[in-house]
């Protein structure tokens, strides 16, 4: 591993589990001091104790303004700034058919997967601008791109994100902040396997569930995902702002093969 990360601070929420976790542990292996968030406390607790010096828990639960105020205020206090917001909190939310839909279950997919970003920004944004730099990276879905694979509200509120983040990435850019969103494809995680497997423990049946329908050899990880996380975080993405980069093994990129590249129509 390299050192991409030396000295910056970010924080990550859902940082106890799956994507997050993995970017967690990519960010510390790259020189990260590493915040983590999550409502997942004795996880999250575990974590950072694993990780020992340049990593902390903070509960944050991303619905509520307070918490996530909190948050950012305990990167400043604790490593002395805030360098990478990661807003990766999510949960699958309201299931069913539109018109079988509880506006409950709706109103509490919409706090968590897009108030939570937005206040994510917000936090975010107060301590960066003053110091004229900052990278935020938001978490969105294939199910934001395209219809018919995800549950409805989720699918909305991760379109959401992607306007939301260009929308701000807009505005941000004259403070010297790059704003940029990442659609992870199917990815072997607990969210996942709670869907697949219905069981969120239970990775393995998850990776063999996902394996029937890999689209590039073998089902996305989390640490893949991390991967393109940490490219809109460094440096390397230097003039990368307001930028959708899909890790979904060409989901939303790339469809499925033509019938007509495959040779059969060739004269
Ligand atoms: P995961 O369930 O493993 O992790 C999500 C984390 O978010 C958990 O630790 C959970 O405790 C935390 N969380 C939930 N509600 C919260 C709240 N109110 N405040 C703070 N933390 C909260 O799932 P994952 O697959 O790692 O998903 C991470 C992100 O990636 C989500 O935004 C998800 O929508 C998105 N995503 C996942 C996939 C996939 O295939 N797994 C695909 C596309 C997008």
């Amino acid at each position: 591993m390299t050192q991409r990360l030396r000295g910056r601070v970010a924080a990550i929420t859902g940082g106890a589990s799956g994507i997050g976790e993995a970017t967690v542990r990519r960010f510390h292996t790259e020189g990260a001091s590493v915040v983590i968030a999550d409502i997942q406390a004795e996880a999250g607790r575990r974590l950072a104790d694993e990780l020992g010096d340049r990593a902390v828990f903070v509960r944050t639960d991303v619905s509520e303004e307070a918490d996530v105020a909190a948050l950012v205020d305990t990167a400043v206090d604790r490593f002395g700034q805030l360098d990478i917001m990661v807003n990766n909190a999510g949960i699958m939310g309201a299931l069913g058919p539109i018109d079988a839909t509880r506006m409950s279950d709706a109103d509490l997919t919409i706090a968590v997967n897009l108030r939570g970003v937005i206040c994510g920004m917000k936090h975010a944004a107060r301590v960066m601008k003053p110091r004229r730099s900052g990278v935020i990276i938001s978490t969105s879905s294939p199910a934001g791109v395209l219809g018919g694979i995800g549950p409805h509200i989720y699918s909305a509120v991760k379109a959401g994100i992607i306007g939301l983040s260009n929308s701000v990435a807009a505005e941000l850019r004259q403070h010297g902040i790059r704003v940029n969103t990442i659609i992870p494809g199917s990815v072997v995680s607990p969210m996942t396997a709670g869907i697949v497997v219905d069981d969120a423990h239970n990775l393995a049946g998850a990776q063999e569930v996902l394996g029937r329908t890999a689209l590039l050899g073998r089902p996305i990880q989390p640490a893949d995902v991390a991967a393109g996380i940490l490219y809109l975080a460094s440096d390397d993405a230097a003039f990368v702002t307001g930028a959708v980069l899909p890790v979904d093994a060409g989901l939303t990129g790339a469809s499925w093969p033509s019938p007509y590249t495959s040779g059969r129509y060739a004269k």
